[in-house]
């Protein structure tokens, strides 16, 4: 047996038309599975790259849009990436910013996590869900406290649901990708000042790619992690070593 195949199972990735999303959705196709490219936007960008792919339009401006989704067909593996951050000072900072945030990356991924659960116990079988932290579930950032909010509690309920699942066979794991270069950090890059004071703290000395954390992804979806329950990876080129 390949501990790190994925074959003969369905993936289902939220956020997959661009950025870790489509990376980790490419990853996942690539080591077998068959992937279901969900989003707001269409994802048919993604899934052309996937061998065995599919899109479904997946808004979570509702947070429990994905309430259906898994008891029409058998899923195995949920991948919860889809995220916004919303940048101000915290004096200033909106409820609008805040409700946005935190439905999107918190809300929406205990509601998916539950559905996607209910409907892995009702077929008696085994499951996978990868969560996207981030280097703000341990540290504070600035001028993101919703975002902040939202991502400790991503790890938080990583390790709830581990504690409540686990014995019933899903393993539910979280990655926390360091500064990767993606549209979300976009208004970083072009801060030549925070760039630089990025860069300058990253043993490995370079930004993140997509792919760096997309076969992060596919250890924790495959048979091989199957002992791993409850971590919050950190795949950040060494940052919350420094
Ligand atoms: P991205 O390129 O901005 O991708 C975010 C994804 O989330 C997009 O597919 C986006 O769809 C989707 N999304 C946003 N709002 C949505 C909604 N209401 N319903 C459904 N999907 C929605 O950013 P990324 O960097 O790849 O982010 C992916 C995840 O990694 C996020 O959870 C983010 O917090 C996390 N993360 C990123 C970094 C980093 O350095 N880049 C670091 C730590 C954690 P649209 O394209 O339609 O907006």
């Amino acid at each position: 047996m390949n501990a790190f195949s994925l074959e003969g199972k369905t993936a289902l990735v939220t956020g997959a038309n661009t950025g870790i999303g489509q990376a980790i959705a490419i990853a996942l196709g690539q080591a077998g599975a068959h992937v279901i490219c969900a989003g707001r936007s269409d994802c048919s960008g993604t899934s052309s790259q996937i061998a065995s792919g599919e899109t479904l339009t997946l808004d979570f401006t509702d947070p429990i849009a994905a309430k259906d989704v898994f008891a029409e067909r058998p899923i195995d593996i949920l991948i919860n990436n889809a995220g916004i951050i919303r940048r101000a000072d915290s004096t200033d900072f909106s409820e609008a910013d805040w409700d946005a945030v935190i439905d999107v990356n918190l809300k929406a991924v205990f509601f998916t996590a539950q559905a996607f659960a209910k409907a892995v116990f009702a077929r008696k079988a085994k499951g996978k869900i990868v969560n996207i932290a981030s280097l703000l579930s341990f540290q504070g950032g600035i001028r993101v406290p919703s975002y902040t909010a939202s991502k400790h509690g991503v790890a938080g309920l990583t390790k709830i649901l581990c504690n409540e699942w686990a014995i019933h066979g899903i393993n539910v794991n979280a990655i926390a990708p360091g500064y990767i270069a993606t549209n979300n950090t976009k208004a970083l890059r072009n801060d030549p000042a925070r760039n630089k004071s990025i860069l300058d703290r990253i043993p490995s000395g370079r930004w993140g790619q997509p792919e760096d954390i997309a076969q992060t992804a596919v250890y924790l979806s495959a048979p091989a992690s199957d002992y791993v329950n409850g971590a919050v990876l950190n795949v950040d080129g060494g940052w919350l070593a420094r």
